[in-house]
């Protein structure tokens, strides 16, 4: 039998709105037009030019992971991927792993740790609150774990683990490596690899980094990287295999072949990141957040976590008992062009402030949206008002000095870059 090719077909220009909707949901992000002409290249990936950009690219990582480590790799893959990169490196089955559980992504990297046939020990942390480091500390005298796994943003229930630092310092004392998932938070907050003692980082391309989703990164520190050289045996897993990725991304030779105009995507991601420069970049995403915040609050909404765990990178809204997600989602898509998220459980939506998301007029634009959304649906919201907050939340910190010593420093490190 011969297989015919399907008939009726729509092309793509039939299937996509005239006028693309406005991302603003937990990823992907919007990405700059740079990013978006970037990924439309394709080179040879084992030529010259190729490594060209991936110098680059590992020399603009350092700077975003705030690491000399000379252990960082690209993948191609989703964060997911990363992920699963760190715990197939990192953790030699039958050894114990600590698994810090806040949600649904961390609760992802304790279930890689166990196909992986670790003995996986797993702090569930209470609903809407950080880890706590005294609990962590208990944990690890009492099971002597030799990885702990870790998210600093939970995306999934947008909570923030505060003590991230304090947490890693712990670890380092008892000889424990940390790996720590920052898909959703790397670039729009601190995280200072080094500093923090962390071995091994790991973002996707399409939140913090505002870049095309399926390439990411992984940082490993000296620590990490002395541990998976000494393993014994056979990684099982191929495409992941840290020492075959350090075969491409260290020594130009071949394992597969790269996701070349994803690396290219990445490669103006960070470019931009480096000229931007970190403290304003964070300052950036801190006052946009926090404006959206007080917008929303004062529309008369509440939202999900307190502000002593609350994530920043994506804020999670509380809804009237008898309005769904899904309903309201549909509306402000249709009606609006702004998509924001629904969450995996919870009746809360998701509103992304990762990357481009954190633009004013784009926050503007989802509030009014939002609120207008809800209006239309019979919840009491007063949109003047939400309105007015977000705007004067703004213009607060905006007062501030935008330009500290730090962020000097960190301008004249990157000029190279720009
Ligand atoms: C999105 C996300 C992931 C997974 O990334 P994918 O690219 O979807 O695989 C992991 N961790 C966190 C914190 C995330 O937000």
């Amino acid at each position: 039998m011969i297989i015919q090719p399907p008939r009726h077909i729509t092309p793509l220009d039939n299937i996509l709105p005239d006028e693309p909707l406005l991302m603003m949901g937990a990823g992907p992000v919007p990405i700059p037009e740079r990013v978006a002409a970037a990924n439309s290249i394709v080179i040879n990936h084992l030529g010259d030019t190729m490594a060209k950009i991936i110098e680059q690219v590992k020399a603009m990582s350092r700077y975003v992971f705030q690491t000399q480590s000379d252990h960082i790799l690209g993948v191609a893959g989703p964060g997911s991927a990363a992920m699963e990169m760190a715990i197939a490196n990192m953790v030699v089955p039958g050894s114990k792993v600590l698994s810090i559980c806040n949600g649904f992504f961390s609760s992802r990297l304790a279930d890689m740790a166990e196909r992986v046939e670790a003995e996986v020990i797993r702090l569930e942390v209470n609903e809407k609150e950080a880890a706590c480091p005294e609990i962590v500390e208990a944990y690890i005298k009492k099971h002597q774990p030799k990885v702990l796994t870790i998210v600093q943003g939970e995306t999934s229930n947008t909570v923030c683990n505060k003590h991230l630092k304090t947490i890693a310092g712990i670890a380092r004392q008892y000889d424990c490596l940390v790996i720590v998932d920052a898909v959703c938070t790397l670039s729009t907050m601190p995280l200072e690899m080094e500093n923090w003692n962390i071995d091994a980082i790991i973002t996707g391309g399409q939140k913090g980094l505002s870049s095309i989703p399926g390439v990411s990164l992984i940082a490993f520190s000296d620590r990490a990287w002395d541990h998976i050289e000494a393993r014994k045996g056979r990684l099982r897993h191929w495409c992941l295999d840290a020492k075959l990725a350090d075969q491409f991304w260290y020594k130009k030779a071949y394992h597969y072949t790269a996701p070349v105009s994803g690396i290219l995507a990445m490669h103006e991601a960070l470019r931009l990141i480096c000229q931007e420069t970190l403290p304003v970049r964070f300052k950036r995403h801190l006052r946009s957040s926090t404006a959206l915040q007080a917008g929303l609050e004062t529309m008369g909404l509440s939202l999900y976590i307190k502000p002593e765990a609350r994530l920043n990178s994506v804020v999670g809204i509380n809804l009237p008992k008898d309005l769904a997600s899904k309903t309201l989602l549909t509306y402000m898509s249709a009606h609006y062009r702004v998509e924001i998220s629904g969450s995996f459980g919870a009746n809360i939506v998701r509103i992304g402030q990762m990357g481009e998301q954190s633009r004013s007029h784009h926050i503007f634009r989802t509030l009014h949206a939002l609120g207008a959304s809800m209006k239309a649906l019979g919840v009491k919201v007063d949109i003047p008002a939400g309105v007015s907050a977000l705007e004067s939340t703004l213009e607060i910190f905006s007062f501030e000095p935008t330009v500290s010593a730090a962020c000097l420093q960190a301008q004249e490190a990157v000029t190279s870059y720009s």
